[in-house]
């Protein structure tokens, strides 16, 4: 899994590295398609169905501008724009193991409140990384996330949620980014040798989202903007470790 994290941490670096304005985000998935088969590894989201799509995902990043929350499909059309803001989520399988990630990169100069909205979310994930460890309840963690990103007077997005990851995507548990009965009901203790994709998805007005008629790409019902961060983290004696996180130098 550190293998494959690896591979998604170098795609994303890159990523974040050519994302600016002008650039088409098909370009970006044209560029992660061909690091992933370098790497040996398979683009995870590529193929993938859901019930409420005729057509598979047909990219292998989701690529989701502003008010894009998730699953934002590469186009040759969307060309980013100084000001945007871009959630790139990515994953691949490498010796049959996954690993899964997403960051929100800033196109050109953006407002003041895109940015904070941008570190507000980023934040909110480094919150889970510093409180993950054995023993620990995740809605101990989920709490936490939820009342630091609330107080910078944004919301978090309910509809989707972090999961565990292993030979496959997704896995148990959810890790949901709030706290609700159903997860009061269902909680669970972090325990050594879990690894889970914890994903913050954050919107600067109201939580509700809907799904447009493509089936896949999810916006705010409001129109207003939406960041997203992830990583897969395993946890670990004392604390957990980012196993999709680029390594310094
Ligand atoms: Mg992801
Ligand atoms: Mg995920």
């Amino acid at each position: 899994m550190r293998r494959a994290g690896a591979v998604v941490a170098d795609v994303l670096s890159k990523l974040q590295e050519i994302a600016e304005p002008g650039v088409t985000t098909a370009q970006l998935d044209h560029v992660a398609l061909e690091m992933t088969a370098r790497a040996g590894a398979d683009a995870l989201f590529k193929g993938v169905r859901s019930p409420q799509a005729r057509k598979p995902f047909p990219g292998a990043i989701c690529a989701s501008v502003n008010d894009e929350v998730v699953h934002g499909i590469p186009s040759e059309t969307t060309v980013l724009q100084a000001g945007d803001i871009l959630s790139v989520d990515f994953g691949v399988r490498l010796g049959g193991y996954c690993g899964d990630s997403a960051t929100t990169v800033a196109i050109g100069r953006v407002s003041p409140d895109r940015q904070r909205l941008m570190d507000a979310t980023k934040g909110m994930l480094d919150v889970a990384i510093a409180e993950a460890r054995p023993g620990v309840r995740w809605s101990q963690i989920a709490g936490k996330m939820q009342r630091y990103v609330e107080a910078a007077g944004f919301s978090v997005v309910r509809d989707f949620v972090g999961h565990g990851i292993g030979t496959k995507m997704h896995e148990d548990p959810k890790v949901p980014n709030f706290v609700s009965e159903e997860l009061l009901a269902d909680d669970i203790y972090l325990t050594e040798g879990m690894v889970l994709a914890v994903e913050p998805m954050v919107n600067a007005g109201s939580y509700h989202v809907r799904t447009l008629a493509n089936g896949w790409t999810v916006v705010t019902k409001d129109g207003k903007c939406s960041a997203h961060f992830e990583h897969t983290i395993a946890i670990v004696r004392g604390g957990c470790e980012v196993l999709t996180r680029k390594e310094q130098g």
